[in-house]
């Protein structure tokens, strides 16, 4: 059995002309704003990316570069500046951060209701309490890969390897939500295989180039590959290729989470800015 592959850049691409669509017939264009402190080379294609891809579709775009040296109160006040500019309806600000500012200070004074990509403490608490508001995005993108593929979720065992706050986590509380039952597995799992190969739906999130090998999967699985390494200037994923042969459903790196995590995260600026109206905020 070969597995058939799970396009994420076509989604992706549907997504965001959908999108297009959406914002060619509204008075005002959403804006999203991204921050990037730092020289860090991927973080600067990513950034560059997301200015594109809004642009493309008609979205108000900002981007703030920063030196490495920048202070976090200097920081602070470009987000509260960012937080009263009518013209941006969601912002990120790109990780990781240089040592000496604080993640998690930095996520906590977006808005929640500016909050793009979904990591502020409030949009995390209401997804955990079933109110899916502002979702993290990449999250978000891998659930529309999973339900691509037209299986019925209910009663699937889904296993998710890593645990992170901005992946694993939130992945394993979405598939909560579609009635899977979900096992969560991080470095301590032993032996991983173990888990993973009772896996109707393998999420894997671990950034280690290759590290789930075929005879790790179950025959006929969904797999959702979320790991982005740089080997030797090849992108690989954590999922070794030859799984193709045992799954029933793969994603490719790249070309499948990647594309759909900027896609989703457009869609939350439109989100974000519909609740805005809304609420009159
Ligand atoms: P983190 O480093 O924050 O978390 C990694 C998780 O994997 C931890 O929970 C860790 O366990 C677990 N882990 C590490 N090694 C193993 C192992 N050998 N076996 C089992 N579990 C293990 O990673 P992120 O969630 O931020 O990212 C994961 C990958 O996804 C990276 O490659 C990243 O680049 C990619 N990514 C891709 C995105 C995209 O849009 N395509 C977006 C976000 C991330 P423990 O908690 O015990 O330490």
């Amino acid at each position: 059995m070969k597995a058939k592959i799970i396009d994420g850049k076509n989604i992706a691409e549907k997504i965001r002309q959908d999108l297009k669509s959406k914002t060619s017939k509204l008075k005002e264009k959403p804006g999203l704003a991204v921050v990037l402190v730092g020289d860090n080379p991927a973080s600067q294609v990513y950034v560059n990316m997301k200015e594109k891809k809004c642009k493309e579709i008609g979205f108000y775009s900002k981007k703030i570069i920063l030196p490495e040296d920048t202070e976090e109160e200097k920081l602070l006040g470009i987000i509260d500046e960012l937080n009263q500019d009518s013209k941006i309806h969601g912002m990120l600000v790109q990780l990781p951060l240089p040592k000496h500012i604080s993640e998690s200070l930095i996520i906590d004074a977006i808005l929640p209701y500016k909050d793009a990509d979904g990591f502020h403490p409030i949009n995390m608490g209401n997804m955990l309490i079933g109110k899916n508001i502002i979702l993290p995005a990449t999250p978000k993108g891998v659930i529309k890969l999973i339900e691509s593929t037209g299986i019925k979720l209910e009663g699937k065992h889904a296993v998710i390897v890593g645990r992170s706050n901005i992946v694993g986590k939130p992945v394993s509380i979405l598939l909560q939500q579609k009635n899977c039952t979900v096992t969560m597995c991080h470095s301590r799992s032993k032996p991983l295989e173990k888990y993973t190969k009772e896996a109707d739906i393998l999420v894997v999130a671990i950034g280690k180039p290759r590290a789930i090998t075929k005879d790790m999967v179950k025959k006929g699985a969904v797999v959702i590959d979320v790991g982005t390494n740089k080997v030797y200037d090849k992108l690989v994923g954590d999922v070794e290729e030859e799984a193709r042969e045992v799954a029933g459903y793969i994603t490719p790196v790249p070309g499948g989470v990647g594309p759909m995590t900027i896609a989703c995260l457009l869609e939350n600026t439109l989100e974000c800015m519909e609740l805005q109206k809304r609420t009159r905020l």
